[in-house]
């Protein structure tokens, strides 16, 4: 029989929970009970009895248990014994909240390599650029199922609790990595994934599931990482990744979503830098008859688009190895032998691609040089090379019923053939990013909760939360004013350069720069030559604008922002690549046609509006935070450059962050969610609370004996002074 809940049957929490996990039925379901007639309950398996518990995990994984300290008070004392030796564990726990003294504190766990430091629940993490030994099997077992501040900062026990939380509360989590290139984001999020794949209950199935997600890892660093001049392996995409997860706290599945692609890398690299990996990969790993297959020479510097940045060999980089894992990784991940050809079918093509040169006719307009061969292009992208040629020096204009051809210029030719490789490699990078969701998205979403991972340049939303009480005041940079320079209607950057693209006839970048002086002329935190005083204007060139942004000066050069906005493919092109032989790229080409059949989105209003869905998305979901800060600009293992640092303070908020901390309360929670977990505490508020969630979290507290001095109720959460208080709630509750 179904197990009754203790609201009925008088069972203790502990005793409910056991027979539940003893039972076979460990879904969450509404039960009906028979001793206190009430037709249904439903029992509180989301709330603290979901899925295996903190000591019942550690006892699977054969983790011997621990014997915990008195809860939140090793934090203190650990910290306060062993401060001068390692510094504080804890900003929060810091005797002055200078910056100086912030950065000290850094500086002191760096030079005894540690890397991590808390500001209550928010992990700081700086690049110690060399290996740390802190990630193996034996730290994960220490930190699962342990609260945060019983042990030294680590990600696993973000990791950990996060997880905990989520499998307690039955909610949807997020971790947001934020950073500059450089800082360890990708890093940083790879080693929460692992602490996943191998702290989580498995399975034969799941181990599957698990090694697909950990394999998309390569793949997707292949395809979309490259060295830049601040990070040999810099992602040059945004990722956002939901790792799904049942009631049993088992991970089943995951889902990418990815942002803006630097397509431009494909055609063009700056100085020390290269393209993408996966060229070089193909090049340096492919076996001999894969090249001869593909057509391609075991030499990049015989491809014009891997030798513009004059770096293909870098040391950090062994591309033949590379090369092997992502073709493991391509396995794992279910890519026949078919699709797998094809892919690398498409990379060489680009590489193909990139060597067409044109030549100038007696009319001034662009043929094919005669050194050129379409050949190859034509048949890994399985087109007709005629048709292929035609539209790469011709633009088909429909007139009425009539096609006119329109020769090109050779400038012309170079952006058209410029523009396919772009589209070729975008298009294809998504499709991939679907495949993988496609090979391991559990699309069963009842019962399932996810945590995702952000890695991505960052953002937070900071909002005053006033309504109920009045807090020490916090003084925090309000980014509103650049926001709406970038994104007002009408006014702002971007609807700017879109009304530009659409305007018909002589836009030209520089006529969007002109408009761009018209409106915000007098614009305190914008800048152009024209508009700057004496000294600055030697600072800027004709086509500049300066933001002055939260992070410090940006200047922009408009040139080819125009096209890079209207991200213009010719219409023969893309007809042409419809009817590929090549499943990917007819696929891509078909879906983007039916997407595109209105008129196409800029690829500014695309990214901001993939950046609100983003929002909206994470809005719902409780947030944790990584904060990645870069030791030193040249990569120097264990070198801690001060000014660097400080920087990176100040534009990540840290101090802002560490003042509301300070003022207590480093634990906050959301009304609905602290009183569907402790409302079996109380009377009044078991088993319904009818009334403002706010007010049964009131009442809840009191009746827990919350001191006023405790506690302070927000606009939305409840927040509370010291973690203590709410480990005794939870000792409660568990009892
Ligand atoms: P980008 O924004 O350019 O993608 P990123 O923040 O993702 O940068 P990573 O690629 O994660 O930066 O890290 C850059 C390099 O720093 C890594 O390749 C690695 O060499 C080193 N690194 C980062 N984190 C760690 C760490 N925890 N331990 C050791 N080395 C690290
Ligand atoms: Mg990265």
């Amino acid at each position: 029989t179904a197990p009754v809940p203790p609201a009925c049957s008088g069972a203790t929490w502990k005793q409910w929970d056991q027979r539940r996990r003893a039972g076979p039925g460990l879904q969450p379901v509404f039960l009906s009970c028979t001793k206190c007639l009430l037709k249904t309950h439903k029992p509180p398996l989301r709330m603290g009895s979901a899925g295996p518990s903190n000591r019942l995990r550690r006892q699977r994984h054969g983790v011997p248990l621990r014997s915990l300290s008195p809860r939140g008070q090793l934090d203190m004392e650990g910290a306060l014994t062993a401060r001068d030796r390692v510094g504080i564990q804890d900003f929060v726990l810091l005797d002055e909240t200078t910056e100086a003294a912030f950065i000290s504190n850094l500086k002191k766990r760096f030079s005894k390599d540690l890397i991590y430091t808390y500001i209550g629940t928010l992990l700081v993490s700086v690049n110690p650029y060399k290996e740390v030994d802190i990630y193996n099997k034996k730290q994960m077992d220490t930190y699962m199922g342990i609260n945060f501040f019983e042990l030294p900062p680590h990600i696993y026990a973000l990791a950990d609790n996060a997880y905990h939380m989520m499998l307690t509360e039955f909610n949807n989590h997020f971790i947001l990595i934020s950073g500059e290139s450089g800082a360890g984001k990708t890093e940083a999020s790879k080693k929460i994934l692992q602490y996943y794949a191998v702290s989580c209950p498995s399975t034969n199935l799941l181990n599957t599931v698990r090694d697909k997600m950990l394999m998309s890892n390569p793949v997707l660093e292949a395809f979309g990482n490259a060295k830049t001049l601040k990070n040999d392996n810099s992602s040059r995409f945004g990722k956002y990744m939901d790792i799904q997860f049942n009631s049993q706290g088992d991970a089943v599945g995951g889902h990418i979503l990815n942002y803006l692609l630097e397509k431009s890398r494909v055609v063009h690299q700056n100085h020390g830098e290269r393209n993408f990996h996966i060229f070089y990969q193909l090049v340096e790993g492919g076996t001999d008859d894969l090249l001869r297959q593909l057509g391609l020479e075991r030499n990049c510097q015989h491809y014009s688009y891997l030798t513009q940045g004059e770096c293909a060999t870098v040391p950090s980089i062994n591309d033949k190895n590379d090369w092997k894992s992502v073709k493991n990784a391509l396995q794992t991940i279910d890519f026949d032998e078919t699709i797998t050809k094809h892919l690398f079918g498409i990379v060489a093509s680009v590489l193909h691609l990139g060597n067409v040169q044109f030549d100038i006719d007696n009319t001034g307009h662009a043929l094919l040089d005669k050194n050129t061969e379409l050949r190859w292009v034509s048949d890994l992208l399985g087109v007709d090379a005629q048709t292929l040629e035609e539209a790469l020096i011709f633009r088909k204009i429909e007139a009425r019923k009539d096609q006119v051809l329109s020769p090109f210029t050779v400038d012309h030719a170079i952006y058209a053939r410029d523009a396919l490789a772009k589209a070729i490699y975008g298009q294809t990078f998504t499709w991939l990013v679907n495949r993988i969701n496609d090979s391991m998205e559990n699309k069963d979403s009842t019962q399932m909760t996810v945590i995702g991972l952000l890695d991505i340049y960052g953002f937070e939303v900071f909002y005053v939360n006033s309504k109920r009480f009045w807090w020490e005041p916090v003084q925090f940079f309000n980014n509103k004013i650049i926001c709406d320079l970038v994104e007002e209607k009408h006014r702002g950057i971007i609807p700017l350069l879109d009304e530009e693209c659409l305007r018909p006839g002589d836009a030209t970048d520089l006529t969007f720069l002109e408009r761009l002086e018209e409106k915000m002329g007098n614009h305190p935190h914008f800048v152009t030559h024209k508009l700057a005083d004496k000294l600055t204007r030697k600072t800027l060139e004709r086509g500049d604008f300066r933001l002055l942004h939260y992070a410090g000066e940006v200047t922009y050069c408009v040139v080819g922002f125009l096209d890079k906005n209207n991200d213009l493919l010719y219409r023969n092109i893309k007809d042409l690549m419809c009817q590929s032989k090549n499943i990917i790229v007819r696929e891509c080409f078909s879906t983007m046609d039916t997407e595109n059949k209105k008129r196409p989105e800029t690829v500014a209003t695309q990214f901001k509006s993939s950046l609100l869905r983003l929002t909206e998305m994470l809005m719902a979901k409780e947030a944790w935070y990584i904060r990645c800060l870069k030791s030193n600009e040249s990569k120097t293992p264990g070198q801690f450059d001060e000014a660097l640092i400080r920087h990176q303070v100040k534009y990540l908020g840290l101090m802002e962050h560490l003042r509301v901390r300070r003022a207590g309360f480093a634990y906050r929670r959301k009304y609905e969610d602290f009183l569907k977990r402790y409302k079996p505490l109380c009377p009044a508020t078991w088993p319904h609370w009818r009334g403002m969630p706010a007010d049964g979290v009131e009442i809840l507290a009191q009746h827990l004996g919350y001191l006023p001095d405790e506690y302070k109720m927000g606009r939305t959460k409840i927040f509370i002074r010291h973690p203590r208080t709410l480990y005794a709630t939870e000792d409660a509750f568990e009892k």
